[in-house]
């Protein structure tokens, strides 16, 4: 199969290293990619969100299969575009359809499903330019710490969390009036706040039935000990030892099935991954958020411990055969570590030329932020840089080699988390 896969992180990379152990994989283009993604795979310079570039080339190269890593292509309608298409409908696109993105493109449209389906959440109402001071009443009967979410995409950036109740209303006022998130917070979701442990899980789905990935945690504040700004994510570990059989179970069937029900109840095609932002609260697992496509870095440490031949998945979930396929998991601890370039999530330089990356052989280095610059050198061109991925029999084993591995490689500025994975050990 000749198959493209969309984005250039960690995410994609560690896509395409999967993919790429299938004996059905006979040609894999990722667009745009990274430097990582050059060494293992065909770089192809197309936007993922100009849809009529990705077609030509699609048709052009006889693709099989479009795999999509990040969210922008899927929020913009990339699935029904190939759907709609008399050329492309034969074509699967492993992702939702754009009303199946609304999962994640719009808290709103998430928070209403999970209630209609009945799945545990946190309680919320949400509130509109027009109805500001009632968005400002119904916080004054919430407790403290206050969550309001911007409705839209916001980069990661549009949940705030707040101990006081005057700030909460003047930051409602901010999004809601001054468009503190621009059209993302013209709308505001606020909700009741859930104390407990954060952890994510991964289904697969071809909107009928589906299979649950490896549960995964991942560590997004820069600094340790959860400390400081907000990144991308900083590292992540799989399995979550707390994520046991009778939690499992839980989310399944509290969460996993009426998802998927849900989705069919409301004739929302989806051929993709579902993440579950869940929140462990007194061993019972709540909702925070869906998003519908995989996270990075969790991939970096899922895709290590899938056994089964991804290809053979995908191609299942194209023609709705996934209750057919069978998924077997490594029972191995996988851990990654990102390497970062100094000064992310904030200002920070590029093109700084990165060493060491072939001695790093007891652990698996998933380029994110990389390019090859005119000396063929591999340089940093994003703020996370890489994701220095590993097996171990045990946690402490795994996230050893991960640091071994990282004293071998060098570039100028290099930050990284020396307590990934601590919290669980
Ligand atoms: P991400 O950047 O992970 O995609 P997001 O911007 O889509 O996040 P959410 O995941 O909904 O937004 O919220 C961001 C973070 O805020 C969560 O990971 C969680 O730590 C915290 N959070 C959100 N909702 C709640 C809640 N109800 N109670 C406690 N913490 C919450």
């Amino acid at each position: 199969m000749i198959i493209l896969l969309l984005g250039s992180g960690g995410r994609e990379h560690a896509l395409a290293w999967k993919m790429l152990q299938s004996d059905k994989c006979s040609q894999l283009f990722v667009a745009p990619g990274n430097a990582g993604t050059s060494q293992i795979a065909t770089n192809v310079a197309l936007n993922p969100v100009d849809f009529e570039s990705v077609r030509n080339f699609v048709l052009e190269n006889r693709v099989d299969i479009v795999v999509v890593g990040p969210e922008d292509p899927l929020v913009h309608g990339i699935y029904d575009f190939f759907k709609n298409d008399s050329q492309l409908h034969n074509i699967p696109v492993i992702g939702p359809s754009k009303v199946g993105a609304q999962l994640e493109g719009s808290k709103e449209f998430a928070k209403q499903f999970l209630v209609k389906n009945n799945i545990p959440t946190a309680r919320y109402e949400s509130f509109t330019k027009d109805t500001v001071e009632q968005g400002c009443e119904f916080l004054k009967t919430l407790e403290a710490p206050y969550v309001l979410k911007a409705d839209g995409l916001a980069a990661g950036k549009g949940v705030l969390i707040l101990n006081d109740l005057a700030e909460a209303q003047q930051e409602l006022r901010n999004m809601l009036v001054d468009a503190k998130f621009g059209e993302a917070s013209s709308k505001v979701v606020i909700e009741e706040f859930l104390d407990g442990i954060e952890l994510s899980c991964f289904v697969l789905t071809d909107g009928k039935s589906y299979k649950i990935l490896p549960t995964a945690k991942d560590y997004k504040r820069i600094g340790e000990g959860d400390t400081g700004l907000n990144t991308g994510g900083m590292g992540a570990v799989s399995p979550v030892p707390f994520a046991d059989a009778t939690f499992m179970e839980k989310v399944e069937t509290r969460i996993v099935k009426p998802t998927i029900e849900g989705l069919q109840k409301d004739n929302i095609e989806y051929k993709g991954f579902v993440f579950i932002g869940l929140i462990n609260v007194k061993g019972e697992p709540m909702v925070i958020e869906y998003n519908v496509r995989m996270g990075d870095p969790e991939t970096e440490v899922v895709m290590l411990r899938i056994k089964s031949d991804l290809v053979e998945l995908f191609e299942a979930v194209g023609n709705q055969e996934l209750d057919k396929a069978f998924l077997e998991i490594d029972e191995r601890a996988a851990t990654t570590v990102i390497v970062a370039s100094g000064g992310y999530p904030e200002e920070y330089e590029k093109g700084k030329v990165i060493s060491g990356l072939s001695l790093a052989t007891d652990s698996i280095v998933f380029h994110a932020g990389t390019k090859k610059n005119e000396a063929n050198n591999v340089v940093t061109s994003g703020g996370r840089v890489l994701a220095v991925s590993s097996y171990g029999n045990t946690f402490p084993e795994a996230l050893q080699k991960s640091y071994d591995s990282i004293s071998k490689i060098t570039f100028d500025k290099m930050y990284f988390r020396k307590d990934i994975g601590n919290d669980l050990i």
